[in-house]
């Protein structure tokens, strides 16, 4: 009975065009971003245009050497949870650099971004009496499900739009804890969020705020700190989450905050408590990444310098970029699910471009795209080769392109 009602899940989901297949692919070191496909032969490599690791740091020999030198040292696994035995030095270090990479008192890193806004998010609001969440409806699951796990009020305000933000809290008592939850950059439509007037309404209504920056750190900022950061408003955001998985190019994630706030977290969040703590190499590979980008301005310039280069080839080509986008993520609206999946097999099959179809519950039905992202490692040969071949693809599928534009950015 049970192995029929699962079944019918999934065959449900087959139905509704969102069953998901993995590609299988293997990035090869040093030639990032090339990757082969499994069971295919080395010459066949494919280029991977919609990674998260957005400045190649997966690769960088810095940070490879010192994870092997960190195996070399301590092994491979870290042996326990944080409070047995699970704390080893290189957490120590990566816990003051990222506090000191965001001008907050503490930091605490968890095994990924998704369990640190999850763990967070639900241990306040077990421990804040009749806190009220707002919450951003475009943010990502980690922090729904955070909200979710708990039976605090949630509410959701639509996408960036601080007037119903505040419509929604005039609603609540002053001396009500609330906490505003956003991200600075949004992962689908590579927009960015209004940062400072969120934190002005926080202010006037007596709101914590909580930011999560996965999508920016490493890119944008002083020291690649953020959005927060290139503000220079970081003191005014009391939590600003980050991962390690994506700019930085390795794993984890982490909270950011005053010494109060990360000691409660650290000793109430049930999703930091019981869990191993990432292993030395990973963290080593972490302090890494970060203090090289911490130092240099390289990798973010070429990004960017990257972007517009293909932001300017897709909109003279009439590829249509998503007008939201104002970041190194780049929409491609395709606005149908199977010409979304046929279209990622043609570039895949006959172009060696591996983008992923990005499809519903991710985004909503009619806005299938793909979600395209060039880093420094990608050459100017592969934008113009990618370009070529979703001209190709967008006349073969009948996709629809724009006017040609001059937009740049
Ligand atoms: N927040 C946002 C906005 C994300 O997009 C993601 C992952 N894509 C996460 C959190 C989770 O981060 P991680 O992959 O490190 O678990």
């Amino acid at each position: 009975m049970y192995a029929e009602l699962l079944k019918n899940k999934i065959q449900l989901l087959k139905e509704s065009g969102q069953y998901r297949e993995f590609v299988t692919i293997n990035r090869i070191r040093g030639q990032y971003p090339l990757a082969t496909l499994s069971g295919k032969k080395n010459d066949q490599s494919v280029v991977v245009w919609c990674s998260n690791d957005y400045l190649g740091m997966s690769q960088h020999p810095l940070v490879t050497a010192a994870a092997q030198e960190a195996i070399q040292l301590f092994g491979v696994g870290s042996g326990g949870s944080r409070n047995i035995g699970g704390t080893h030095k290189h957490y120590n270090r990566l816990e003051s650099s990222l506090a000191d990479w965001h001008n907050k008192e503490a930091a605490l890193v968890f095994p990924t971004g998704y369990g640190s806004n999850d763990a967070t998010l639900q241990c306040l609001l077990r421990l804040l009496p009749d806190c009220t969440i707002f919450s951003d409806e475009l943010n990502h699951a980690s922090i729904i499900n955070g909200i979710r796990s708990t039976k605090a009020a949630c509410a959701v305000f639509r996408h960036n739009d601080v007037s119903h933000l505040e419509e929604l809290l005039v609603e609540q008592p002053i001396d009500q804890p609330k906490i505003i939850v956003f991200e600075s950059v949004y992962s689908m439509d590579g927009d960015v969020s209004p940062i400072k007037e969120i934190c002005d309404l926080a202010e006037q209504y007596n709101a914590l705020t909580f930011i999560d920056e996965v999508h920016a750190i490493g890119m944008y900022g002083p020291r690649g700190a953020g959005k927060a950061a290139e503000l220079g408003i970081e003191h005014r955001l009391d939590i600003i989450q980050g991962t390690m998985a994506k700019g930085i190019g390795v794993i984890g994630g982490y909270i950011a905050a005053s010494n109060e706030i990360i000691d409660v977290i650290r000793s109430f969040a049930s999703g930091f408590i019981f869990t191993t703590s990432l292993p030395p190499s990973i963290v080593a590979a972490c302090n890494a990444s970060l203090e090289h980008l911490k130092a240099s301005n390289h990798e973010r310039d070429v990004l960017h310098r990257k972007t517009k280069i293909l932001r300017e080839e897709l909109n003279r080509a009439g590829i249509p970029i998503m007008k939201s986008s104002e970041t190194h993520i780049l929409p491609v609206l395709i606005g149908e699910a199977q010409k979304c999946k046929d279209a990622a097999k043609r570039l895949l099959e006959r172009h060696r471009v591996y983008l992923q179809p990005i499809n519903s519950p991710t985004v909503p039905v009619g806005t299938e795209r793909f979600r395209v992202n060039v880093t420094p490692n990608h050459t100017e040969e592969q934008i113009l080769q990618l370009k070529d071949a979703l001209i190709e693809v967008f006349n073969h599928f009948d996709i629809v392109f724009v006017e040609q534009s001059d937009v740049t950015m």
